[in-house]
């Protein structure tokens, strides 16, 4: 796919997407005398680290290993990246059977050498997903859905079906694992594991579709509420004496879907929400205060702050469990803030939100 190609093959499906600089000319054709394609394939892969942009498009994995790693990386807010339009070192030796599986979109083999292996790298687009591949770590529902359209808009513009689409771990001669690990959710489905045969199944249900097509979400109603679960992750610094705004960037569960749009914001109107925020702080004196506040929005402004809650320093680590209780109109959403009054800096090791969320109107 040209540049031009891919740009427009990802918009028609909807794919959100950054374009990093140089991308459109960086590769590997020129520094191994092999031009890239003709592509038979879309080979998805694992990180197995975090913000690993860097590394895929200008370290490589050592000398034996140079970059790029991939054409496309996917981190966790689900926004595509392109990296490369060349060739680029994802793939690695495919056994054969499994490479003329994949070209004649046939159910693919256990990869086995003894049949011979190709250069994967010759003929494989690459999709770095960001995620640990522990098994545990989870693909967000944003990851998840990119992975999905993008794999279509591939197949698409190919005019292939969804047999094109595969997993590192099915042409892989060394053993690679991946893609791997628990899926947030999908369309009505709620979390699963990552396997090759769901991808292409919900690729296969994309493409049955026009390329506008979205997958149908899940609507609360009064009887089921849609559950929010949020968090950090990762501890976060509060100046001495500063207002700050609780950036959620860890997404357990997101059913309402108000939270994808920006991670300060935990709930959109118009709904009543009911939950609680659990907060743990470091570094607190014994004796000062964490003012707590919910700050209602219409659009990006602030426009009515609602009753704080204090938190007291206890010795040691401070950690409190606060009611968060609400209602917001049309066009609301709300936020936290919370505000350090002791004189030194400390630190919001954790904080967690919880919330039953009932859309109404
Ligand atoms: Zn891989």
């Amino acid at each position: 796919m040209t540049p031009a190609e891919w740009r427009a093959a990802l918009h028609a499906e909807g794919v959100r997407f950054t374009e990093l600089d140089g991308w459109t000319t960086r590769g590997r054709d020129a520094a191994t005398g092999k031009r890239f394609g003709p592509v038979h394939g879309s080979l998805t892969h694992h990180t197995a680290g975090v913000t690993s942009l860097n590394a895929i498009a200008f370290h490589g994995q050592g000398p034996a290993v140079p970059p790029p790693l991939a054409h496309a990386y996917l981190p966790k807010s689900g926004v595509l990246v392109l990296v490369a339009a060349g060739r680029a070192n994802h793939a690695g030796l495919a056994a054969r059977n499994a490479w003329d599986a994949i070209v004649a979109e046939r159910p693919i083999p256990r990869p086995d050498p003894s049949t011979g292996t190709v250069d994967g790298n010759d003929g494989l687009y690459g999709l770095e997903i960001e995620n640990l591949g522990d098994g545990r770590d989870e693909y967000t529902r944003e990851q998840y859905d990119t992975c999905v359209r993008y794999n279509a808009a591939i197949c698409r513009h190919h005019r292939w079906g969804p047999g094109s689409v595969a997993g590192h771990l099915e042409t892989s001669i060394e053993g690679k694992p991946d893609p791997r690990g628990p899926v947030e959710g999908y369309g009505l489905r709620g979390r699963f594991m990552f396997t090759m045969t769901q991808l292409r199944a919900d690729v296969r249900e994309r493409l049955a579709h026009p390329a506008g097509w979205s997958p149908p979400a899940q609507e609360a109603d009064s009887m089921h509420p849609a559950y929010v679960n949020l968090g950090l992750s990762r501890g976060v610094l509060l100046g001495a004496g500063e207002w700050t705004e609780v950036q959620f960037t860890r997404e357990w569960n997101d059913e309402a879907g108000a939270h994808a749009a920006n991670s300060a914001v935990f709930v959109a109107g118009p709904a009543r929400f009911s939950g609680t925020l659990s907060l743990r702080f470091e570094g607190l004196p014994e004796g000062a205060v964490v003012q707590v506040r919910q700050s209602e929005y219409k659009d990006t402004k602030r426009v009515q702050d609602h009753p704080t809650d204090e938190v007291l320093a206890t010795p040691g680590s401070t950690y409190r469990v606060l009611p968060l209780t609400n209602r917001l109109g049309t066009g609301r959403t709300m936020r936290v803030w919370l505000r350090n009054q002791s004189a030194t800096d400390i630190e919001v090791v954790s904080a967690v939100l919880k919330a039953l969320v009932w859309k109404e109107g």
